[in-house]
């Protein structure tokens, strides 16, 4: 008896584990027919609308960390509005994904922010640049123009915009920062000395030009009108390094006075030095004249340091 029993268990084991294995079998055919069919995707939405799909969401995830993470030159940092949702889903096997579209669509929302470098004058800004450097530049290049630190409150402040304002160079905010009422004040109060050289007025007449932009260009230096023959007195001892004519300046007089400082006089009607003669703080150098491009009898003075053309009203003539 329980032999039979125990035959009749066998048999019924045996048929049972048959049905599992053709199941089994089964499934994986049908598991084989989908996985040939349809393939896993994520679908990507963003800002509430499903933008396309991708292979692989980790991918996209850590292009998009890296787009955030990789700032250079002036860009100081780069937000997406928000994260995108992946949700797996299968698709038929043909379907096309579209990485490129849903990378592009997400950083195109992204806010950059740029940083850029303001210089106040007094507490207020006056001009913008690109780097800390070139903003330094600019402080540098205007205190070149004083002969001591008159205190000017001059300061470099950094600046976050996501507007992508254009900076400006070097020389146009220090152009822009010169203009300012404040400086010019400030350059009007300091004296007649520069780098150590009193300059004295050459001759006494009218201002009929100024230093700086007008209408026709750069005036490089300052016109005095007075008559013709007026005794040009030379501003400060030094050596004569040019005497006589040179294109629109006329007859013209150049005297380096030492310490890199240089004065001009243009327009001259008559030369009474010579180049490498030695002349002391108000000798008769010239007399005053219209030759060149000159429109009338004047004298053009030139103050230049270390080669660079100054305002001569910085110190003389204020
Ligand atoms: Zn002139």
């Amino acid at each position: 008896m329980n032999f039979i029993l125990s035959k009749k268990i066998k048999y019924y084991t045996k048929e049972s584990l048959r049905w599992i294995g053709l199941i089994v079998f089964g499934l994986l055919i049908i598991a084989l027919v989908i996985w040939i069919k349809y393939k896993p995707v994520y679908s990507v939405t963003f800002l509430g609308k499903e933008i396309g799909m991708v292979t692989n969401k980790n991918e996209i995830e850590n292009t998009l960390q890296e787009y955030t993470e990789t700032t250079y030159g002036d860009i100081a940092f780069i937000t997406l509005k928000e994260l995108p949702e992946y949700e797996l889903k299968f698709v038929e096997s043909g379907e096309k994904t579209n990485e490129e579209e849903v990378l592009l669509a997400v950083k195109n929302t992204a806010i950059v922010t740029y940083r850029r470098y303001a210089i106040t004058l007094a507490g207020t800004q006056k001009a913008i640049v690109s780097t800390k450097e070139e903003a330094q530049n600019v402080v540098d290049e205007i205190k070149k123009e004083f002969n001591q630190d008159l205190e000017l409150d001059l300061k470099i402040i950094e600046l976050y915009d996501s507007n992508d304002i254009v900076p400006e160079t070097v020389e146009v905010a220090v152009a822009k920062v010169n203009e300012d009422e404040i400086v010019q004040t400030k350059l009007k109060e300091q004296g007649a000395t520069v780098n150590g050289i009193t300059l004295s007025a050459p001759i006494t007449g009218t201002i009929t030009s100024r230093f700086g932009g007008r209408r026709s260009g750069y005036h490089t230096g300052l016109d005095i009108a007075a008559s013709t023959g007026t005794p040009i007195a030379v501003a400060a001892s030094g050596t004569v390094t040019y005497a006589g004519n040179r294109g629109t300046y006329g007859k013209l007089v150049i005297v380096s006075h030492g310490n890199g400082v240089e004065t001009y006089y243009a327009h001259c009607n008559e030369i009474y030095v010579t180049t490498g003669q030695n002349v002391e703080s108000g000798e008769i150098i010239s007399a005053v004249g219209s030759t060149g491009n000159s429109t009338g009898p004047h004298l053009h003075l030139e103050v230049r340091v270390n080669g660079e053309i100054k305002n001569p009203q910085n110190y003389l003539y204020k």
